[in-house]
Parts: structure tokens; sequence; C-alpha cells
């Protein structure tokens, strides 16, 4: 079933205690977008790019069944870039810096085949942005937004009026926080209902992620992993494996979606392992059932 994906497509600046690796892909629609191939083969992409961006790394993706016509490439403009250095925790960062370059007058325009599609899976963008990309959807049956600090430091009103129309919010826990003004998760989730979601995921790095209803929670461990070398991109994959799992079950309940929050967890948990996307393009399906497994063994007990 057809899976609409939305967020940047990057440049990524990374430093982490294994090292530096400087202009690599990223950007969280790349990252949504690669994670979610695993599932369906019927992916749109949103987002737009300068005329620096490889030819190589959008015709990878199209190989992998993502549609391309919804991806603005401006002549004259550069991509958008981030850089981050991870403290040797790895579970804390800093961004050093974020040029939005051609993010800053991107309208986007979904191109007609795009405005029937089912799942929706807004990356981290402006929030004005997956504002204008929700009032093109015709029929969309489950929308999932994910965001960060950066645009509740700079554009919170617009981000409560995003959230206000989505049926999951992903965030992690300190967002979670800011968002609600809450310490407490449970009251933070309390809070955020009210603001629309009836779903919220909240991300927790290393600690893994929780998968909240109004009357329901369900806990998802991370794997734990001998060798973290760049975590840049987990939650995205997170996020494109959590929906590409969905569009591929078409299970929205929440027993669907508990089994998408493990689906997601696995992919996060290879994306990890190497620099930007070097583990990510190379899975197979073996591979992740076998990921997924691990995740079911360290959980299963019996009374
Ligand atoms: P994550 O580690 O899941 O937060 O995602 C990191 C990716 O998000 C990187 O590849 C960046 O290119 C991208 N990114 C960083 N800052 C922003 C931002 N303010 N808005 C949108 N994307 C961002």
């Amino acid at each position: 079933m057809s899976l609409l994906t939305v967020g940047t497509v990057a440049f990524d600046d990374i430093q982490t205690p294994y090292g530096h690796a400087e202009k690599v892909i990223g950007g969280a629609c790349t990252y949504i977008s690669w994670a979610a191939s695993y599932f369906t083969k019927d992916i749109r992409l949103t987002s737009i790019v300068g005329a620096d961006f490889p030819q190589d790394e959008i015709k990878e993706l199209e190989g992998r069944g993502v549609s391309m016509e919804g991806l603005k490439i401006v002549q004259d403009g550069k991509t958008f870039f981030w850089a981050g250095k991870y403290h040797e925790n790895m579970n804390q960062r800093d961004t050093l810096q974020t040029d939005l370059n051609v993010l800053d007058d991107f309208d986007p325009e979904l191109p007609e085949s795009y405005t029937d599609s089912q799942y929706i899976m807004l990356g981290n963008l402006t929030p004005d942005i997956q504002i204008r990309v929700m009032e093109q959807l015709k029929n969309p049956k489950l929308i999932v937004l994910d965001t960060m600090n950066f645009w509740m430091d700079i554009a919170m009103d617009r981000l409560k009026v995003a959230i206000s129309k989505v049926d999951v919010l992903t965030i992690n826990d300190e967002e979670a926080r800011q968002l609600s003004g809450e310490y407490s998760l449970v009251k933070a989730a309390e809070k955020i209902f009210t603001m629309g979601p009836k779903y919220l995921i909240i991300k927790k790095g290393e600690h893994g992620a929780m998968l909240m209803s109004k009357d329901k929670t369900f806990y998802c461990p991370a794997l734990p992993l001998a060798e973290v070398k760049d975590p840049t991109g987990a939650g995205d994959t997170f996020a494109g494996g959590f929906m590409g799992a969905i569009a591929k079950s078409g299970d929205t309940s929440f027993e669907g979606m508990k089994k998408a929050v493990v689906y997601g967890s696995a992919m996060a948990s290879f994306c990890v392992e190497e620099f930007s996307l070097g583990k990510m393009k190379t899975l197979t399906e073996q591979d992740i059932n076998a990921r997924v497994q691990k995740f079911v063994d360290l959980t299963s007990f019996s009374l």
C-alpha cells in the first residue's frame, strides 16, 4: 500500500568517538525511505535538494521502488546541510551547524499521483511544510509526524497546528518534556493527547521506544549492541521501518502498531552500526527477520 515520505534529503557532517564523516548523505526522508523500502515498493518521496546532490543517490533510491516525482531539484540552490558532534556516551549530541539552504522557501506541491497516498510519514521538517502536505491529501489512512527540539525552539505555534492534525506523534523523551512542559512521560503523554494525536511514540535512544494510547502502553527495548558507530538517523530509520511495516500489513490497530514498533526498532539497530547509510543499503530480508527474532528473544519469558 502507498506510503508518502516527507522530510529532508541532506548532506551531513558527523563526528562520533569512532571518527569523522564529512559531507555524507543524510536527511530524515532519506533514512525513512531507505528503511521503508525493505517493506513496501510503493513509496512516494517528497523533498527538495540543490543541483549539488548526487544523481547516483537519487537513482539508487529509485531502484528501491521509491518514486522521485516529488523531489524538487533547484538548479542554482544548495542542499540542506547539518553538522553534529556526539558526546563520548553517544546518547547526546550537539548540533554544530544547520544550513536550511533550498529548504528555506520550499513549498511542496504534491504531484497529482501522490494525493491519494494512504500512509503518510511526515519526517522532521519545518512544521509549515508538514501542514502544507497534509492539506493536499485526499483520504489518508494514517498520518505520523516526527519532529525535533529545533522546531519547538523556533516554530512552536505552527508545530502545534501540525500536531493537531496527525494520528501518531513520534518524538524523543526530552522533546516530549519540552512539548508538554511535564517531566513525567506519563503526564507528558496525557497532555500531548489533548493536542490531537491518538498515539504517541516516545523514542528513548539506547533505551528503546514506548508506544502509548490513552489506555495502553507498549515498551520495546533497544537491542544491546557491542558497537554503535553513528546514531544519526536512528529515529528516522525507526520511523521508516515502523511506517513501512504498517503500509505492508495495513493494520493500524494497537496490536498492529506494536509489531511495527519492533520492526522500526530492528531497522534502527542496523542504522547505528555504520556511518550514514552504510549499513542501511546492504540489508536482506533474512537479516531483518533474524534481527526481529532477537527482539522477540530479548523480551520473551514464561511465568
Ligand atoms: P536523527 O538522528 O534521527 O535525528 O536524524 C538525523 C538526520 O536529520 C540527519 O541526517 C540530518 O540531515 C537531519 N536533520 C538534522 N537537523 C534537522 C532539522 N532541523 N530539520 C530536518 N532535518 C534535520
